[in-house]
This record gives structure tokens, sequence and C-alpha cells, in this order.
């Protein structure tokens, strides 16, 4: 058995909290091979970036060399404390763990594992500590995942090496029904379904680097969610990759939100073909992702067209978005910077009518007005007043009876009787 242990910035923020991780690789030994993965200690990829940005020009090669650092103390400092408890350990920079990447700066893509060097080492009862985050592009460079990405380290050497198990080492005890400082009543998940999870990480629920369980699910990686802190008897949240037929799926799993976005209205715009075009193509070019997109009806051959970005990325939309009023026609262009967007997510919405309206009566219950609405398979999302956020996550949580547990019920019972 092989289980690949990931340790978040807070699981490892300091020696009292390096020495309790180096526990539970210990612990955990005694049943299985572990590899472990880690990111930099809590904050300091912050200090490393905010280092960087006093020399001014983005240069992306020397922003890795420097950002990639804070991984690899914390390995170096992970297997000195295991070692310091009778552990044999050895740690590995990405690069030394054979983790190759394309050459994209800062957001690298894994290309592969050569996984000869860890396996090796596991063959010789030494646990890897391996520096989450990086990687080596093929002209020996050495890249960065993005952040978050020692989350898709983890994933993808578990992937590689075949493990029993991903564990994610975190500051909360798994993946929750929505947050548990918003709404007291939110509860842990024993399992949730790796496309909701998917939803819900992108959806701005901060567990989970999206990527990383977007790998999970293509490599069907068992992952698991587990407290640092805890003992974890619960087990965690396991996120699943295939649907078990014994489980009765709770139409809605979680509420997801996010507080900072912004939105962007070009009014008025001559309704033909290519606004929408231009409009992307010039925030492309920026960088710029877009959100939601909503097109109006055109009325008297001019319609509405408004999209939602991140808050950081505000200004240069509305820039862009000024620009190519002007070469389209627009009679203005107006933005709110004020906005964000609750999503209620679940696998059960495919076999149920119905949660649009439920959703939708909920919110207009507590009077909170609907912006903007977008749907997937498995989602819906609604942009609010970011002022209204938080009642509309509790406001949701209730309707869709999501404190109940029903999931955990039906997990529980046992079976055949
Ligand atoms: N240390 C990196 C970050 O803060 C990577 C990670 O923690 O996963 O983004
Ligand atoms: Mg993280």
């Amino acid at each position: 058995m092989l289980v690949v242990q990931k340790f978040g910035g807070t699981s490892v923020g300091d020696s009292a909290r390096i020495a309790a991780a180096a526990r539970r690789v210990r612990e955990s030994r005694a049943r299985a091979d572990v590899v472990v993965v880690v990111s930099a200690m809590g904050g300091e990829t912050d200090r490393l970036l905010a280092a960087c940005e006093e020399w001014g020009a983005d240069d992306a090669r020397e922003y890795d060399a420097v950002l990639a650092s804070g991984e690899q103390i914390c390995a170096g400092l992970t297997a000195l404390a295991l070692r310091k408890i009778g552990v044999a350990a050895k740690s590995f920079s990405g690069k030394q763990a054979g983790i190759l990447t394309d050459e994209a700066h800062g957001k690298a893509r894994i290309l592969g594992i050569d996984t000869a060097a860890l396996r090796a080492a596991v063959a010789e009862g030494i646990t890897p500590v391996v520096a989450g985050f990086q990687g080596r592009a093929a002209n020996g460079d050495t890249t960065t995942l993005g952040r978050g990405g020692s989350d898709t380290t983890a994933v993808a050497l578990a992937a590689a090496l075949a493990a029993d198990e991903c564990q994610i080492y975190t500051d909360v005890d798994g993946i929750h029904t929505t947050d548990p400082r918003v709404c007291e009543k939110a509860r842990r998940l024993k399992t949730v379904h790796f496309e909701e999870m998917l939803e819900m990480a992108s959806l701005g629920s901060k567990v989970l680097q999206p990527r990383a369980v977007a790998f999970a699910g293509k490599y069907r990686v068992p992952l698991r969610v587990l407290s640092s802190a805890e003992e974890n008897k619960n087990g965690g949240t396991l996120v699943l990759c295939s649907r078990s037929s014994a489980m009765e799926e709770p139409i809605i799993t979680g509420i997801a939100f996010n507080r900072g976005e912004a939105k962007i209205t070009l009014v008025r715009v001559p309704d033909r073909p290519g606004v929408a075009g231009r409009l992307l193509a010039r925030l492309g070019a920026e960088n710029i992702n877009v959100d939601m997109i909503v097109q109006n009806i055109s009325h008297d051959g001019r319609t509405d067209f408004s999209f939602t970005v991140d808050r950081g990325d505000y200004a240069a939309a509305l820039e862009c978005a000024r620009g190519a009023g002007g070469d389209i026609g627009a009679e203005t262009v107006t933005g709110d910077e004020g906005i964000g967007k609750v999503s209620v997510v679940g696998v059960g919405m495919r076999s149920h009518a119905g949660v649009a309206a439920k959703m939708f009566a909920a919110l207009a219950e507590g009077g909170i007005n609907i912006q903007m609405i977008s749907t997937s398979e498995i989602k819906i999302s609604a942009v609010i007043e970011e002022s209204r956020v938080d009642d509309a996550v509790r406001l949701l949580h209730d309707a869709f009876g999501l404190e109940n547990g029903a999931e955990e019920e039906t997990t529980q019972t046992p079976r055949g009787e």
C-alpha cells in the first residue's frame, strides 16, 4: 500500500507543526509506504513574491527560481524532522522528483513524471519528502505550477506512482456543504463527487486547487481531504471519481460563493455579428479571464452585453470594454465592483427539476436581487450584490436542507438490513 500525504502551508507553518506532520507520517508508515509532499510554510510564498516585486520587472524565470525555494526549504526541514524521530527520509526538489513541465513559468503544466528516483527511495525504505508546486522544464529551468500548485503535485505524483490514496492535510477537517465561517449549520461531507468538487473549487471554495481536482478526476486518483490538527477519526472527505449506486444522492451537495467579483456592461450595443468576439479578443489579449457573459434580447437593433471578471482585473477589463465599446458603437460602458456570486452545486440536479425555482424563491424571500444567472448541468450560479452574499448562502443552505446530513445517514446504514 502506498499513500501520498500532502501538507499545506498552515500544516507546516512552524517547527511545532512540522513536528506534528512528521509524527503523522511516522504513524501512517506502520500501515503503508508514504510519499510526502509539502507546501512552503504558511505565508512564505507571499513573502517571496513581495521580495521579487521589489525589483519591479516581472521576470518569470527568476520569479520561479525564488518562489520554488519556499517549498524546497520546507521539504528539507520536514525530512530533518522525520529523521529526528527515527524515520528514514530524504527531501526532493520538484526537479529531483522527476517532475517535468512545460516552460510556462508561473503556471507550468506537468508533462510527465519520471518516478525512478522516488521509487528507488521507497524501495529502500526511505520516505521521500517532495517540494510541491514546482518542476523542471526541458531546458533544465525550474518552473512553478501556479498558486496552490502543491495540491497538483500531490495528485500528479499519486497518479504516476499508482498510489492507493492521495491525502491532502489542511486546516479544515474536510469539505463542507458551505464555508462554516459563513453558515454555522455547514456540515462536513463524507464524500463528494469529483465533478461537484471541481465546481465548488472553481466557484470559490478554497480548500483544493481546481487543477488538482481535475487531475484527480482524469486519472481516477482517490483523493481525501483531512485535518492536520485533528485525529481524523471521521475520515475527512473522500472525493469520489465514480458514483456508488448504493448512495442516495442529495440533489444539492453544497453552496459555493465568491465575494470578489466585478461586472461590466456595454450598454446599447448594435446587435450584429462580431461584437462579443471583438470584446473577448481584447480581454484575452490582456490575459483577463471572463466568468459569466450575458447578452440580452435585442429590441431596436441594440442590446446590452454584460460580463463578470475577478475584481483584481476590474480596472483593466473596464479599459478593454471602453476601447471595444468605442469600436463597436456602444452607447456607454458601466461597471460595478461590488458584486459576488452564489452557486448551488450537485450532481443530483441532473435528475431533478425545480432546483432553480427553489433557489430563486429563497433569494427572493430574502429580498436579494439576482443580477445575472448562469447554469451548467450540475450547478446554478447567481450574481448578486456583494453585501448580500453571506445572507444568500445561509438562506440557500436552509432552503435545500443541507444541515440534515441525508448523505451521512444513508452511507452509515448497514447494507442488507
Ligand atoms: N506555496 C504555494 C502557494 O502558496 C503553493 C501551495 O501552497 O500549494 O501558492
Ligand atoms: Mg494550498
